[in-house]
């Protein structure tokens, strides 16, 4: 499978595990594999410092075993960062399963997979990611205690996907105040990249507030059910980067601001929830600041699920929930100002302080 994108020589001279690109420090990295169910599964455990890894399980059709590892080495290192800079008592973690969430997901596979978090002992403690659902969480939970976001009929928090919503909506809120001089989105054209859980959320609560939302997604389906409901326009060109816009919301997947998408960006404010919205963190959040171009940081705004899902474990109320998630828009505005002050990048400057909150329980442990 591998050797489809890279050489078998050029294979031969990589360090495969502690030399991928995306290996930074990790704890651990498990691989699952079960024959009868096809389960293919790689958990990715960066670092236990603050608490247990916890972070949702992805269901993706991985072109490659590389693109599944790179993935879940992001993804579990940005949970790190995400919790820390919350304020929370976890650490990072994160899983992936290779295969299409709609044709290849069957319960057996996901007790399989569960079983598999079970053996990790609560070291790792999954939820909820994309290609997942709240019904998939109770079933996992029928094999394992560590798992969260399982349904409010079964004692658990339910769907974090309107918490993360509320989140990037504050988020973008303060963005806006920073860069328009107003937290008020009425009016403001923004574009919606993939409507799934999060994004419509995200919609609904933007046109409550008048903005002009426009939904991109390749889903035709959904983009009929949202645009209905909401009465929002549907982009139906093939470059939205290039399109006159006020806020750019990535939902969908990462990586989505790079090299050929930064440089055409219309947008003064990116705010949006999907993970590791920036292909390099420091090329291009550099050059987002030489452009101009205010980000919110995505592992700050989208850490309402992360909120949710904690709630759960510490048993506090729906409204510790909100206030803790409303609190995203006074962190938000903060970093824009420290990054500002200090003249970096409003990622480092994110960055930064959940890194001195580790280092420091580090010290203390
Ligand atoms: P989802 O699977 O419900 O929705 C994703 C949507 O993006 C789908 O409608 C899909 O069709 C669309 N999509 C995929 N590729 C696209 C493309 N190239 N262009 C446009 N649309 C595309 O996922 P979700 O739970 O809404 O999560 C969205 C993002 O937010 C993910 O990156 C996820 O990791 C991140 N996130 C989610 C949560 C949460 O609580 N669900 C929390 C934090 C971060």
């Amino acid at each position: 499978m591998m050797a489809e994108t890279i050489p078998f020589e050029d294979l031969k001279k990589m360090d495969p595990v502690f030399g991928q690109l995306s290996f930074d420090n990790h704890e651990q990295v498990v691989f699952c594999n079960d024959k009868d169910t096809g389960l293919k599964a790689i958990i990715g455990i960066h670092n236990t410092v603050m608490g247990p890894a916890l972070g949702g399980t992805r269901m993706w059709s991985y072109k490659t075993e590389w693109e599944a590892l790179n993935d879940v080495l992001r993804l579990s290192r940005g949970m790190t960062y995400k919790s820390a800079i919350t304020g929370l008592n976890l650490g990072g973690g994160k899983a992936v399963i290779i295969g299409d969430a709609k044709t290849q997901k069957t319960p057996e596979l996901m007790l399989r997979f569960g079983e598999f978090v079970h053996s990790l002992g609560g070291k790792y403690i999954t939820a909820e990611d994309v290609g997942m659902a709240t019904s998939d969480m109770d079933l996992v939970r029928t094999v394992t205690p560590y798992v969260t976001g399982i349904s409010e009929a079964k004692g658990g928090a339910g769907n974090p996907s309107p918490i993360t919503a509320y989140g990037v909506f504050m988020g973008m809120k303060a963005a806006a105040k920073y860069r328009f001089g107003s937290e008020m989105l009425e009016d403001k054209r923004v574009f919606v990249q993939g409507i799934g859980n999060v994004g419509e959320s995200l919609v609904e609560h933007l046109t409550n507030e008048g903005a002009k939302v426009v939904l991109s997604d390749i889903n035709e389906e959904r983009l009929q059910e949202v645009s209905q409901k909401y009465g929002a326009e549907i982009y139906r060109g093939d470059n939205l980067y290039a399109e006159p816009m006020d806020i750019y919301a990535p939902c969908a997947l990462g990586a989505t601001v790079n090299d050929q998408t930064i440089e055409q960006l219309q947008a003064p404010v990116i705010a949006g929830a999907a993970n590791n919205q920036l292909a390099d963190e420091n090329i291009h959040g550099k050059r987002l600041r030489e452009r101009g171009i205010v980000y919110a940081p995505d592992f700050l705004i989208n850490a309402g699920g992360i909120i949710n899902v904690y709630a759960e474990l510490e048993n506090y109320g729906k409204a510790d929930i909100m206030r803790k998630t409303e609190n995203i828009y006074n962190t938000t505005l903060e970093i824009l100002e420290k990054a500002e002050q200090q003249d970096i990048t409003t990622h480092q400057a994110a960055f930064d302080i959940a890194q001195a909150r580790i280092d420091a329980r580090k010290k203390d442990n």
